[in-house]
């Protein structure tokens, strides 16, 4: 780890401030992968600016119109754990209790969990200078590549790592971002990019802009969750996740949101799936169509054929447990 000096900000106008003063600066929320890239030495940064002090980037509320409004300082478990998210933002609320382990949910900000780096080992470590380090290769493409990505683009072949960003996809959601040149405003499904236009970045966010706010839209009789296949249940990243959000109007889905986890560089939105689920009353035809649809552009790397079949079984459970109502 190099020497860094720690600034604690206590407004975000004074966070852009103190990263604008040192160039190379970085913001901290809970720290956890931030730390993971201090130790590694992915990254040197002078100083980093820390978040947890600003009490603005806090909260879990709902706006009048009953859309959600969240503080990237909201951690995991708060979000998990919030009685009207887990019944008005099913899908979020899953993705953020699925996370990692209680004591990462209990530090684990939401912010920090949507603007985490990949997990890829290349990656992770300094001696493999891959696409995201600025070199020219994906090592996992003829390497260790069992827990990497069934569609990608050619390039990178790390899945995208946030739980949160499940939910978020799902429901909807948009993410405010505030730097020098103001404040704006980009939804989910656009905020997390794929490498094609640059592998080095997973999202829309410049080195110099702050997430200040999530808003997720109400969601008034939709049925949402989310679920993922793990290989050590208690805390891991998942091998493949779904979040489903769907409106459903007598017995019938009107209307399908289906994105597909730990299987893209970005929380991937399946239109195949949402067309083959949508009339439909959810009989067991169909959700052998949506499994079907689901993967059926996949290209799965030499060690990672398992993720197919295990992606179809968890969108068929989860798309009966949608039917029921019970989510
Ligand atoms: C054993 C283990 C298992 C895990 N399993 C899972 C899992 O199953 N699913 C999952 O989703 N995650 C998992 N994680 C990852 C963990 O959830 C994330 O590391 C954590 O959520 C990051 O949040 P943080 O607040 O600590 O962010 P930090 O480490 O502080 O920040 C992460 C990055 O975001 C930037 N940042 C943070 N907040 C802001 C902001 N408001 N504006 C601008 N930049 C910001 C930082 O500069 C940094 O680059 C796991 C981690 C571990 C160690």
């Amino acid at each position: 780890m190099n020497r860094f000096e720690l600034a604690r900000a206590t407004s975000v106008a004074a966070a852009l401030d103190l990263a604008a003063e040192k160039p190379g600066s970085v913001f901290k929320a809970g720290g956890i992968d931030l730390l993971d890239h201090l130790k590694e030495h992915l990254i040197e940064p002078p100083r980093l600016v820390d978040l947890k002090t600003i009490p603005e980037l806090r909260g879990i509320g709902f706006q009048p119109d009953g859309s959600l409004a969240i503080g990237p300082l909201a951690t995991l478990a708060q979000l998990a754990a919030h009685p009207d998210v887990r019944r008005t933002h099913a899908a979020l609320a899953r993705a953020c209790g699925e996370a990692a382990s209680p004591q990462i949910r209990n530090v684990a900000t939401i912010g920090g969990n949507l603007l985490q780096r990949p997990r890829c080992w290349y990656y992770r470590l300094a001696s493999y200078r891959c696409l995201k380090k600025g070199g020219d290769t994906c090592f996992a493409i003829g390497g260790e590549n069992r827990y990497h990505t069934l569609f990608a683009d050619g390039s990178c072949n790390a899945p995208h790592p946030s739980n949160a960003a499940m939910g978020l996809t799902a429901l909807g959601a948009s993410l405010v971002l505030q730097g020098g040149r103001g404040t704006r405003t980009v939804p989910a499904d656009r905020f997390f990019t794929i490498p094609d236009n640059d592998p080095r970045r997973e999202n829309a966010r410049e080195p110099d802009e702050i997430l200040i706010g999530i808003s997720v839209p109400a969601a008034p009789g939709v049925r949402s969750t989310y679920a993922s296949v793990k290989e050590k249940a208690a805390f891991d990243w998942p091998l493949v996740s779904t979040a489903v959000a769907l409106r459903v109007e007598g017995g019938r889905v009107r209307e399908a949101r289906i994105v597909l986890g730990a299987v893209a560089p970005v929380p991937l939105r399946s239109v195949a799936a949402e067309q083959a689920l949508l009339g439909s009353d959810f009989d067991d035809a169909t959700i052998e169509a949506v499994a079907t649809a689901a993967v059926a552009s996949a290209q799965p790397l030499a060690q990672n054929g398992y993720k197919v079949e295990l992606l179809k079984t968890l969108l068929r459970r989860t798309l009966r447990s949608l039917a029921g109502g019970d989510a």
